[in-house]
Protein backbone atom coordinates (compact mmCIF):
# COMPACT_ATOMS: atom_id res chain seq x y z
CA UNK A 1 0.00 0.00 0.00
CA UNK A 2 2.77 2.20 0.59
CA UNK A 3 4.36 1.84 -3.07
CA UNK A 4 0.59 2.88 -4.55
CA UNK A 5 0.29 5.29 -2.09
CA UNK A 6 3.54 6.81 -2.68
CA UNK A 7 3.02 6.45 -6.82
CA UNK A 8 2.25 9.86 -8.60
CA UNK A 9 -0.95 9.51 -10.80
CA UNK A 10 -3.89 11.09 -11.82
CA UNK A 11 -7.50 10.14 -11.17
CA UNK A 12 -9.41 11.58 -14.90
CA UNK A 13 -12.95 9.71 -14.64
CA UNK A 14 -14.70 10.56 -11.52
CA UNK A 15 -18.13 11.64 -11.05
CA UNK A 16 -19.34 14.14 -8.57
CA UNK A 17 -22.38 12.48 -7.68
CA UNK A 18 -21.30 9.11 -8.04
CA UNK A 19 -18.31 9.92 -5.96
CA UNK A 20 -20.29 11.49 -2.30
CA UNK A 21 -18.44 9.39 0.83
CA UNK A 22 -21.71 7.57 2.24
CA UNK A 23 -21.38 9.53 5.42
CA UNK A 24 -21.45 13.00 4.04
CA UNK A 25 -24.78 12.04 1.83
CA UNK A 26 -26.20 10.21 5.57
CA UNK A 27 -25.70 13.73 7.30
CA UNK A 28 -27.15 15.65 4.11
CA UNK A 29 -30.35 13.14 4.31
CA UNK A 30 -30.99 13.76 8.15
CA UNK A 31 -31.21 16.85 7.47
CA UNK A 32 -33.29 16.86 4.06
CA UNK A 33 -35.88 14.21 6.35
CA UNK A 34 -36.15 16.27 9.56
CA UNK A 35 -36.89 19.49 7.22
CA UNK A 36 -39.33 17.14 5.41
CA UNK A 37 -41.00 15.70 8.22
CA UNK A 38 -41.11 19.55 9.66
CA UNK A 39 -42.78 20.48 6.01
CA UNK A 40 -44.84 17.88 5.88
CA UNK A 41 -46.87 18.01 2.53
CA UNK A 42 -47.64 15.09 -0.01
CA UNK A 43 -45.02 16.33 -2.66
CA UNK A 44 -42.11 16.40 -0.25
CA UNK A 45 -43.05 13.35 1.26
CA UNK A 46 -42.60 11.05 -1.78
CA UNK A 47 -39.29 12.65 -2.51
CA UNK A 48 -38.22 11.67 1.14
CA UNK A 49 -39.50 8.06 0.31
CA UNK A 50 -37.25 7.95 -2.52
CA UNK A 51 -34.46 9.91 -0.65
CA UNK A 52 -34.54 6.98 2.06
CA UNK A 53 -35.25 4.04 -0.38
CA UNK A 54 -31.70 5.26 -2.29
CA UNK A 55 -29.57 5.91 0.94
CA UNK A 56 -30.61 2.20 2.20
CA UNK A 57 -29.65 0.78 -0.78
CA UNK A 58 -26.70 2.85 -0.52
CA UNK A 59 -25.66 1.47 2.96
CA UNK A 60 -26.42 -2.36 2.10
CA UNK A 61 -23.99 -2.53 -0.82
CA UNK A 62 -25.43 -1.52 -4.33
CA UNK A 63 -26.31 -5.23 -6.10
CA UNK A 64 -26.60 -4.14 -9.96
CA UNK A 65 -28.26 -7.05 -12.46
CA UNK A 66 -27.02 -5.47 -15.21
CA UNK A 67 -25.76 -1.28 -15.58
CA UNK A 68 -28.84 -0.09 -16.73
CA UNK A 69 -30.32 -0.48 -12.74
CA UNK A 70 -27.27 2.02 -11.97
CA UNK A 71 -28.84 4.79 -13.10
CA UNK A 72 -31.59 4.67 -11.12
CA UNK A 73 -29.54 5.53 -7.96
CA UNK A 74 -29.07 8.91 -8.89
CA UNK A 75 -32.35 10.43 -8.29
CA UNK A 76 -32.13 10.30 -5.13
CA UNK A 77 -28.44 11.52 -4.41
CA UNK A 78 -29.70 14.80 -6.70
CA UNK A 79 -32.59 15.31 -3.97
CA UNK A 80 -29.34 15.64 -1.70
CA UNK A 81 -27.18 17.88 -4.07
CA UNK A 82 -30.02 20.40 -5.17
CA UNK A 83 -28.47 23.56 -3.49
CA UNK A 84 -25.25 25.41 -3.98
CA UNK A 85 -24.42 25.53 -0.58
CA UNK A 86 -25.03 20.88 -0.88
CA UNK A 87 -22.91 21.07 -3.73
CA UNK A 88 -20.07 22.89 -1.83
CA UNK A 89 -20.30 20.44 0.81
CA UNK A 90 -20.04 17.33 -1.33
CA UNK A 91 -17.33 18.49 -3.46
CA UNK A 92 -15.01 19.76 -0.75
CA UNK A 93 -15.02 16.28 0.72
CA UNK A 94 -14.82 14.51 -2.72
CA UNK A 95 -11.41 16.52 -2.47
CA UNK A 96 -10.24 15.93 0.56
CA UNK A 97 -10.82 12.32 -0.18
CA UNK A 98 -8.79 12.22 -3.47
CA UNK A 99 -6.12 14.65 -2.31
CA UNK A 100 -5.48 15.51 1.23
CA UNK A 101 -5.29 14.10 4.58
CA UNK A 102 -3.03 10.88 5.79
CA UNK A 103 -3.55 8.82 2.53
CA UNK A 104 -4.16 10.47 -0.76
CA UNK A 105 -5.64 8.54 -3.57
CA UNK A 106 -3.56 10.51 -6.08
CA UNK A 107 -1.50 13.72 -6.91
CA UNK A 108 -4.00 15.30 -9.77
CA UNK A 109 -7.82 14.82 -10.16
CA UNK A 110 -9.93 15.94 -13.22
CA UNK A 111 -13.11 15.63 -11.16
CA UNK A 112 -16.18 15.73 -13.64
CA UNK A 113 -19.97 16.58 -12.98
CA UNK A 114 -23.56 17.70 -15.16
CA UNK A 115 -24.60 20.97 -14.46
CA UNK A 116 -28.16 20.57 -13.12
CA UNK A 117 -30.83 23.57 -13.13
CA UNK A 118 -33.08 23.27 -9.22
CA UNK A 119 -35.26 25.77 -8.25
CA UNK A 120 -32.43 26.44 -5.86
CA UNK A 121 -29.93 27.01 -8.36
CA UNK A 122 -29.19 27.91 -12.19
CA UNK A 123 -26.51 25.79 -14.07
CA UNK A 124 -24.06 28.67 -14.01
CA UNK A 125 -24.58 28.93 -9.88
CA UNK A 126 -24.04 25.08 -9.92
CA UNK A 127 -20.98 24.97 -11.48
CA UNK A 128 -19.73 27.76 -9.24
CA UNK A 129 -20.02 26.27 -6.37
CA UNK A 130 -18.20 23.65 -7.58
CA UNK A 131 -15.42 25.30 -8.79
CA UNK A 132 -15.48 27.85 -5.90
CA UNK A 133 -14.63 24.46 -3.51
CA UNK A 134 -11.98 23.42 -6.05
CA UNK A 135 -10.55 27.17 -6.11
CA UNK A 136 -10.18 26.99 -2.28
CA UNK A 137 -8.77 24.25 -1.87
CA UNK A 138 -6.25 24.67 -4.05
CA UNK A 139 -5.65 28.18 -4.94
CA UNK A 140 -2.49 27.21 -6.86
CA UNK A 141 -4.32 25.81 -9.63
CA UNK A 142 -2.58 22.54 -9.57
CA UNK A 143 -3.90 19.12 -8.03
CA UNK A 144 -7.53 19.80 -9.18
CA UNK A 145 -9.71 20.62 -12.53
CA UNK A 146 -13.54 20.26 -13.62
CA UNK A 147 -14.93 18.28 -16.48
CA UNK A 148 -18.40 19.63 -17.24
CA UNK A 149 -20.51 17.01 -18.25
CA UNK A 150 -23.35 16.88 -20.58
CA UNK A 151 -25.89 13.74 -20.14
CA UNK A 152 -27.10 11.52 -23.46
CA UNK A 153 -30.75 12.69 -21.88
CA UNK A 154 -30.14 16.45 -22.34
CA UNK A 155 -32.38 18.51 -25.19
CA UNK A 156 -29.85 20.31 -28.01
CA UNK A 157 -30.51 23.42 -26.43
CA UNK A 158 -29.38 22.52 -23.04
CA UNK A 159 -26.37 21.17 -24.74
CA UNK A 160 -25.93 24.13 -26.26
CA UNK A 161 -26.59 26.45 -23.15
CA UNK A 162 -24.04 24.01 -21.57
CA UNK A 163 -21.35 24.64 -23.72
CA UNK A 164 -21.99 28.51 -23.62
CA UNK A 165 -21.06 28.00 -19.95
CA UNK A 166 -17.76 25.86 -20.18
CA UNK A 167 -16.39 28.58 -22.51
CA UNK A 168 -17.37 31.52 -20.65
CA UNK A 169 -16.27 30.33 -16.91
CA UNK A 170 -13.08 29.07 -18.58
CA UNK A 171 -12.42 32.52 -20.29
CA UNK A 172 -13.20 34.41 -17.02
CA UNK A 173 -9.91 32.00 -15.74
CA UNK A 174 -11.91 29.03 -14.04
CA UNK A 175 -10.67 25.72 -13.55
CA UNK A 176 -12.69 24.07 -16.46
CA UNK A 177 -10.30 22.03 -18.80
CA UNK A 178 -12.75 19.66 -20.46
CA UNK A 179 -16.12 18.63 -21.45
CA UNK A 180 -17.50 14.74 -20.84
CA UNK A 181 -20.37 12.99 -22.66
CA UNK A 182 -22.13 10.52 -19.67
CA UNK A 183 -25.52 9.28 -18.95
CA UNK A 184 -27.41 5.85 -19.71
CA UNK A 185 -25.23 4.83 -22.66
CA UNK A 186 -28.84 3.35 -24.84
CA UNK A 187 -30.57 7.04 -23.80
CA UNK A 188 -30.36 9.89 -26.36
CA UNK A 189 -30.01 10.23 -30.20
CA UNK A 190 -26.09 11.44 -29.86
CA UNK A 191 -26.33 12.70 -33.61
CA UNK A 192 -26.84 16.09 -32.81
CA UNK A 193 -24.48 16.76 -30.30
CA UNK A 194 -21.71 16.08 -32.65
CA UNK A 195 -21.24 19.64 -33.79
CA UNK A 196 -21.44 21.13 -30.03
CA UNK A 197 -18.19 18.85 -29.24
CA UNK A 198 -16.43 20.09 -31.83
CA UNK A 199 -16.86 23.52 -30.91
CA UNK A 200 -16.10 22.82 -27.25
CA UNK A 201 -12.77 21.18 -28.99
CA UNK A 202 -12.14 23.64 -31.15
CA UNK A 203 -12.47 26.17 -28.22
CA UNK A 204 -9.93 24.41 -26.64
CA UNK A 205 -11.41 21.72 -24.39
CA UNK A 206 -10.30 18.07 -23.81
CA UNK A 207 -13.02 15.72 -25.00
CA UNK A 208 -13.81 12.54 -23.70
CA UNK A 209 -17.00 10.34 -24.21
CA UNK A 210 -18.67 7.36 -22.66
CA UNK A 211 -18.02 4.98 -25.34
CA UNK A 212 -19.13 1.12 -26.26
CA UNK A 213 -19.65 0.90 -22.85
CA UNK A 214 -22.30 -2.11 -23.07
CA UNK A 215 -22.41 -5.11 -25.45
CA UNK A 216 -25.62 -3.28 -26.97
CA UNK A 217 -23.89 0.00 -27.76
CA UNK A 218 -24.42 0.37 -31.37
CA UNK A 219 -21.67 0.00 -33.62
CA UNK A 220 -22.47 2.69 -35.90
CA UNK A 221 -22.55 5.36 -32.99
CA UNK A 222 -19.56 4.53 -31.82
CA UNK A 223 -17.48 4.88 -34.94
CA UNK A 224 -20.00 8.12 -35.25
CA UNK A 225 -18.33 9.52 -31.74
CA UNK A 226 -14.73 8.94 -33.24
CA UNK A 227 -14.93 10.40 -36.18
CA UNK A 228 -17.19 13.28 -35.59
CA UNK A 229 -16.52 14.43 -31.51
CA UNK A 230 -12.91 14.75 -31.85
CA UNK A 231 -12.30 12.95 -28.72
CA UNK A 232 -9.34 13.25 -26.71
CA UNK A 233 -10.02 10.27 -24.74
CA UNK A 234 -12.23 7.39 -24.16
CA UNK A 235 -14.24 6.84 -20.87
CA UNK A 236 -14.58 2.98 -20.50
CA UNK A 237 -14.17 1.83 -24.65
CA UNK A 238 -15.07 -2.01 -23.18
CA UNK A 239 -17.04 -3.03 -27.13
CA UNK A 240 -15.01 -1.37 -29.58
CA UNK A 241 -15.16 -3.44 -32.93
CA UNK A 242 -12.07 -4.10 -34.43
CA UNK A 243 -12.61 -0.71 -37.11
CA UNK A 244 -13.36 1.17 -33.83
CA UNK A 245 -9.90 -0.30 -32.24
CA UNK A 246 -8.20 0.32 -35.16
CA UNK A 247 -9.04 4.15 -35.02
CA UNK A 248 -8.22 4.38 -31.26
CA UNK A 249 -5.08 2.71 -31.65
CA UNK A 250 -3.87 4.53 -35.17
CA UNK A 251 -4.73 7.95 -33.11
CA UNK A 252 -3.43 7.09 -29.99
CA UNK A 253 -6.63 8.16 -28.02
CA UNK A 254 -5.95 7.02 -24.63
CA UNK A 255 -8.87 4.91 -22.79
CA UNK A 256 -10.04 5.96 -18.93
CA UNK A 257 -10.49 2.03 -17.36
CA UNK A 258 -12.47 1.77 -14.58
CA UNK A 259 -12.07 -2.28 -13.28
CA UNK A 260 -14.77 -2.41 -10.46
CA UNK A 261 -17.04 -0.41 -11.80
CA UNK A 262 -17.27 -2.58 -15.04
CA UNK A 263 -17.37 -5.90 -12.95
CA UNK A 264 -20.25 -4.32 -11.33
CA UNK A 265 -21.50 -2.88 -13.53
CA UNK A 266 -21.83 -6.94 -15.25
CA UNK A 267 -20.51 -5.52 -18.98
CA UNK A 268 -17.08 -7.39 -17.76
CA UNK A 269 -17.54 -10.84 -16.04
CA UNK A 270 -13.80 -11.56 -14.69
CA UNK A 271 -10.59 -9.54 -14.43
CA UNK A 272 -9.13 -12.03 -16.53
CA UNK A 273 -11.49 -11.01 -19.52
CA UNK A 274 -11.42 -7.03 -18.92
CA UNK A 275 -10.35 -5.31 -22.15
CA UNK A 276 -7.51 -3.28 -20.35
CA UNK A 277 -5.60 -6.85 -20.95
CA UNK A 278 -5.86 -5.71 -24.91
CA UNK A 279 -4.49 -2.16 -23.85
CA UNK A 280 -1.88 -2.97 -22.38
CA UNK A 281 -0.72 -5.49 -24.74
CA UNK A 282 -0.11 -2.54 -27.61
CA UNK A 283 1.24 -0.62 -24.57
CA UNK A 284 -1.70 1.76 -25.76
CA UNK A 285 -2.32 4.73 -22.70
CA UNK A 286 -4.80 4.20 -20.03
CA UNK A 287 -5.64 5.88 -16.84
CA UNK A 288 -7.03 3.79 -14.09
CA UNK A 289 -10.06 5.39 -12.37
CA UNK A 290 -12.90 4.97 -10.19
CA UNK A 291 -16.03 6.10 -11.93
CA UNK A 292 -18.45 6.32 -8.45
CA UNK A 293 -16.51 5.44 -5.79
CA UNK A 294 -19.95 5.70 -4.00
CA UNK A 295 -21.97 3.03 -4.82
CA UNK A 296 -18.94 0.70 -5.82
CA UNK A 297 -17.15 1.44 -2.60
CA UNK A 298 -13.86 1.82 -4.11
CA UNK A 299 -11.37 4.03 -4.11
CA UNK A 300 -8.19 4.52 -6.53
CA UNK A 301 -6.02 2.74 -4.26
CA UNK A 302 -7.97 -0.16 -4.30
CA UNK A 303 -8.38 0.17 -8.11
CA UNK A 304 -4.50 -0.14 -8.36
CA UNK A 305 -3.98 -2.48 -6.06
CA UNK A 306 -6.15 -4.98 -8.52
CA UNK A 307 -3.20 -4.43 -11.00
CA UNK A 308 -0.54 -5.70 -8.59
CA UNK A 309 -2.71 -8.46 -7.00
CA UNK A 310 -2.32 -12.09 -8.22
CA UNK A 311 -4.86 -13.86 -10.43
CA UNK A 312 -7.56 -14.23 -9.66
CA UNK A 313 -7.72 -11.58 -7.55
CA UNK A 314 -5.94 -9.04 -9.60
CA UNK A 315 -3.45 -8.53 -12.80
CA UNK A 316 -0.41 -9.83 -11.08
CA UNK A 317 1.45 -7.09 -12.50
CA UNK A 318 4.76 -5.81 -11.36
CA UNK A 319 5.62 -2.59 -9.61
CA UNK A 320 7.60 -1.27 -12.81
CA UNK A 321 4.18 -2.08 -14.52
CA UNK A 322 2.23 -0.24 -12.38
CA UNK A 323 4.40 2.71 -12.15
CA UNK A 324 4.64 3.06 -16.19
CA UNK A 325 0.55 2.81 -15.65
CA UNK A 326 1.26 5.40 -13.16
CA UNK A 327 2.84 7.68 -15.20
CA UNK A 328 0.33 7.05 -18.53
CA UNK A 329 -2.45 8.64 -16.07
CA UNK A 330 -0.73 11.77 -15.74
CA UNK A 331 0.12 12.16 -19.34
CA UNK A 332 -3.44 11.56 -19.81
CA UNK A 333 -4.63 15.12 -18.42
CA UNK A 334 -5.88 18.05 -19.91
CA UNK A 335 -3.75 20.51 -18.47
P1 LIG B 1 -22.89 14.00 -11.82
O1 LIG B 1 -22.55 14.28 -13.25
O2 LIG B 1 -21.97 14.67 -10.85
O3 LIG B 1 -24.33 14.26 -11.53
O4 LIG B 1 -22.61 12.43 -11.59
C1 LIG B 1 -23.59 11.43 -11.77
C2 LIG B 1 -23.94 11.23 -13.22
O5 LIG B 1 -22.80 10.72 -13.94
C3 LIG B 1 -25.02 10.17 -13.46
O6 LIG B 1 -26.31 10.70 -13.41
C4 LIG B 1 -24.69 9.65 -14.86
O7 LIG B 1 -25.29 10.47 -15.83
C5 LIG B 1 -23.19 9.84 -14.96
N1 LIG B 1 -22.47 8.55 -14.80
C6 LIG B 1 -21.92 8.07 -13.68
N2 LIG B 1 -21.35 6.86 -13.93
C7 LIG B 1 -21.56 6.60 -15.24
C8 LIG B 1 -21.21 5.52 -16.11
O8 LIG B 1 -20.59 4.52 -15.73
N3 LIG B 1 -21.63 5.63 -17.39
C9 LIG B 1 -22.32 6.70 -17.88
N4 LIG B 1 -22.64 7.74 -17.09
C10 LIG B 1 -22.27 7.69 -15.79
Amino acid sequence: ISFLQALPKAELHTHLNGSIPLPILQELAHAFLDKSSVNGSGGVSAVSESVKAGIERLELGVELNEIHDFFSLFPAIYALTSTPQALRTVTLAILEAFLDGLKPQCTYLELRTTPRETPAMTRREYLEAVLAEMEKFDPEGRRVNLIVSVDRRMSEGVVDEIMDLAIALRDEGRRVVGIDLCGDPLAGDMYGFSKHFRRAKAAGFGITLHIAETPDSPASETLHFLESFAPTRLGHATFLDEEAMKIVFDRDIPVEICLSSNLLCKTVKTLDDHHIRHYLQQNHAIAICTDDTLPFRTDLLSEYALLLAKPPLGLGLSQEEVQEIANMSLSCRFI
